[in-house]
């Protein structure tokens, strides 16, 4: 069985076709600057492909994906009928779409009156799955999978914010999290990897990336994540703040003459590693920076593993211990000095980290020394995978 998946950007469409058999990527592109020019990349057995090619909408980006997916020479597939499902990313299902679902005229409609709270990414979800029904026919099951759906069982403890309760009832103010797919895969190969059941582990997962997130998981259900309301909380990340004094925001806002938006602004794109260091939003600028005794890169770096470690503290008190800490997305999987900035200042907890394994590169693997009472990994996402599978799951009931 094939299954499309797709994440609909605002100008743009990324999409991989996977084999379910093998658990296997067929194929797997990108349709960019659509309502520009348009620039398409496909890669397929073993080629890539590049070129431009016009997409006014996005309905146009999906034609031009499903031509090439079962194109003669760059195809992987004889006909399109071959593709038993499309699996949607969607970033934000507020407390109505709360597990991955089979959608339908009705509920897109319902999807499409939830964009406040994913104000970029919910209309592009949106106009993905109406191009894809559009294109493809009613008959082939679009599924949206939610980033949100992976928390929204955490306890009221946890995702409620200690403002007048009406403004939770009014507008549904909660702490919604980001980054879901992500942490329930990676929770899920984790107890692979260790080869125990995930129900009876307690795990943190530090998703790394350009935005950061850490989550608190029991038994394979969250029980607490950073991000909130919207993912600018939580620790410090490329461009966002992340957790800082609320009044900070009042206070800039009158003493400059910002307005709400200007503030926004601030806050989630000037803000993070890149705020304090003057310097690049980059981690491997850092790190270059840093090395070259640049003050300001050395402070956000340290911010940054500062921050980390106080949430994975936090969260192993909140779960009663833990038995694994997990790295994964950009910074997770690649940047052994976070790693090992992180794991050091827990030896206390029983964490030990077998530096030359950090240092090495590869899939899902353990950096913990063997006598390590919690494991540490690192665990590659695969958020399009953890979408496909989810898919899988709702079309087989
Ligand atoms: P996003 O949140 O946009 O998906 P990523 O998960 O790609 O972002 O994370 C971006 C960060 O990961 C950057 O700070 C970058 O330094 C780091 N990163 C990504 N790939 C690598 C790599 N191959 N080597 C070192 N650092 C990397």
């Amino acid at each position: 069985m094939k299954i499309l998946v797709i994440n609909a950007g605002s100008s743009s469409l990324k999409y991989q076709l996977i084999d379910m058999e093998q658990e296997q990527v067929l194929a797997k592109g990108l349709c960019d600057r659509i309502g520009l020019d348009g620039k398409f990349v496909h890669n397929a057995n073993g080629e890539k492909l590049e070129l431009d090619h016009p997409m006014p909408n996005h309905a146009e980006g999906i034609k031009v994906v499903l031509q090439y997916l079962a194109d003669e020479k760059y195809g992987v597939i004889r006909n399109i009928s071959e593709i038993s499902a499309v699996g949607h990313r969607v970033v934000n299902g507020g407390e109505v779409f709360v597990e991955a679902t089979l959608m339908d005229e009705e509920k897109i409609n319902t999807l499409e009156s939830l964009t406040e709270f994913a104000p970029l990414h919910n209309p592009a979800a949106v106009t993905g799955l109406r191009a894809c029904m559009e294109v493809m026919g009613r008959d082939v099951p679009q599924v949206t999978v939610y980033d949100t759906a992976f928390h929204h069982e955490m306890p009221r403890c946890a995702s409620i914010y200690p403002i007048p309760y009406e403004y939770y009832e009014k507008y549904g103010i909660r702490r919604f999290g980001a980054h879901g797919t992500s942490h329930g895969y990676v929770a899920g190969e984790c107890a692979k990897l260790l080869g125990r059941d995930v129900r009876d582990l307690n795990i943190v997962t530090c998703h790394l990336g350009n935005g950061s997130s850490i989550s608190a998981v029991k038994g394979g259900r969250c029980i607490d994540t950073s991000m909130g309301f919207t993912p600018l909380a939580g620790v410090m990340m490329g461009t966002r703040c992340g957790d800082i004094d609320p009044a900070i925001a009042i206070y800039l806002m009158n003493k400059e003459g910002l307005t709400p938006d200007e503030m926004n602004a601030i806050m989630n794109k000037k803000s993070g590693v890149l705020g304090v260091s003057g310097r690049s939003s980059d981690f491997r600028d850092l790190d270059a920076g840093a090395a070259e005794g640049d003050d300001r890169c050395r402070l956000a770096l340290d911010m940054f593993a500062y921050q980390v470690v106080k949430y994975v503290g936090a969260y192993s008190a909140v779960l009663g211990g833990m038995d694994a800490l997990v790295f994964t997305a950009g910074i997770g999987e690649n940047n052994p000095s976070i790693r090992s900035s992180v794991v050091w200042p827990l030896a206390h907890m029983g964490m030990e980290l077998d530096e030359s394994k950090n240092q090495e590169r590869g899939g899902a693997r353990i950096i913990s020394t063997p006598d390590s009472k919690i494991k540490v990994c690192v665990i590659p996402t695969n958020e399009e995978l953890a979408i496909a599978r989810q898919t899988l799951e709702v079309i087989s009931k």
